[in-house]
């Protein structure tokens, strides 16, 4: 019992370590600087903040919130970071036990609360952590196939023709869209068609190859599981968005936009347009997508505290209020540790929880546009601890 207690302080603290890096991540990559260098200091007066005044969770309420040297706020985040990594990581001890599989849970934990984070501030998430996670999502489901927990044949089998069909539902009409608006196909269009394919072949052939070769077998499956997940996770968001998108006409920004936004929505729109970031008809130039462009964008002083209002809306248009790429890579990264069911449970639950705050905020009359990476990841972290027993219920609910 005490080496329980033990444990549980032990993943708990941890957490709250990591917890504090996590919080340099979330104001360090949006604006690419290096998550290593230079070691902390305080963002408004530069003062460098020694080892006791960066103490997880203590120092923040030791120092009452306020810089040691410059007495001004620290932001809240720091400690709700903190604090909810600690829990998150203690949960997770809870749910899967002293295994190995508490690595790639932890993982995924660290990337989810860097992703909703910085959603929060910036209405983005950056590719380092869904494009780049994904990568470790896939490594780890190789090195550690218990994350997977042996996917039956059957369920493979299932995932592959899921994966064929949703992926090319996708694709065909991402492809249609492109045609019917006349849009230029980019690089990022390239790349994900080309990873789309590359991925629905390999897990194809991991299946095969899993028969093939018994000693792999269990790596390969585990493998074929995640890409089945990083597609199927991917193109549930994608295909949402894709029926949004191909319904409904291209937006373009126009002054009206920012109208009860800026004084001068006027100069507004010719300060975007100078800077490159809109062309004369109002449409998003793809800079914009581009994280570090975004949040370097360049602003002349009198709309400077505006930032990320203006960048948010910006967001909102260059992804036709829909749905970005940032959601649908980061469930693909999702997909890539939880594999396929489980990131179908995670698609499914986020809405749900999006609605109930969407409905508080409506109710409270406050601004409506919420970024969905939260809720995403709230989905995520239910379906990562509670997926199974989800679908385990609903197919007790066919009789199955
Ligand atoms: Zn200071």
């Amino acid at each position: 019992m005490e080496i329980e207690i033990f444990l549980r302080t032990i993943f708990f603290v941890f957490g709250a370590l990591i917890g504090s890096f996590l919080n340099v991540c979330i104001v360090r990559l949006p604006k690419s600087e290096s998550i290593v260098f230079p070691s902390s200091h305080c963002p408004q007066c530069q003062a460098p903040i020694y080892w006791y005044d960066n103490i997880p969770l203590i120092s923040f309420l030791a120092l009452k919130a306020r810089c040691r040297s410059c007495q001004k706020g620290i932001p809240l985040h720091y400690f709700v970071v903190e604090l909810l990594t600690a829990a998150l990581f203690f949960f997770a001890y809870i749910v899967f036990g002293f295994s190995w599989v508490l690595v790639p849970a932890f993982v995924l934990i660290g990337l989810l609360v860097v992703a909703s984070f910085v959603d929060l501030e910036w209405r983005i998430i950056p590719d380092e952590v869904s494009v780049g996670g994904m990568w470790v999502g896939f490594l780890l489901s190789m090195l550690i196939p218990a994350l997977h927990k042996g996917p039956a044949s059957e369920v493979l089998i299932v995932g592959s023709m899921v994966a064929f069909i949703l992926g090319g539902t996708c694709m065909g009409l991402h492809l249609l869209k492109l045609f019917r608006f006349k849009i230029p196909v980019d690089g990022e269009d390239k790349k994900i068609l080309l990873l789309g394919t590359a991925f629905l072949l390999l897990q194809w052939s991991l299946m095969t190859l899993a028969g093939v070769i018994p000693s792999c077998a269990t790596s390969f499956a585990a493998l074929a599981d995640a890409l089945q997940g990083a597609v199927i996770g991917a193109c549930s968001l994608w295909v949402t968005g894709l029926i949004g998108e191909v319904l409904i006409t291209k937006r373009v920004v126009t002054e009206f936009d920012f109208k009860g936004m800026v004084d001068d929505p006027l100069a507004l729109m010719k300060a975007l347009h100078g800077a490159g970031y809109v062309d004369a008809q109002g449409s998003l130039q793809s800079a914009l997508r581009d994280v570090k462009t975004a949040a370097g964008l360049k602003l002349e002083p009198v709309f400077e505290d505006k930032r990320q209002e203006i960048f948010a809306m910006l967001q909102d248009v260059d992804q036709g209020g829909v749905m970005g790429w940032g959601d649908v890579k980061f469930l693909a990264m999702a997909g890539a540790f939880l594999g396929w069911q489980l990131a179908l449970v995670a698609f499914f639950i986020a809405p749900f929880i999006g609605a109930v705050f969407g409905l508080i905020k409506v109710l409270r009359r406050q601004d409506t546009a919420i970024a969905y990476g939260p809720f995403l990841a709230v989905g995520i972290v239910a379906s990562l601890f509670w997926g199974d027993m989800i679908i385990r219920w609903v197919m007790g609910m066919y009789g199955y």
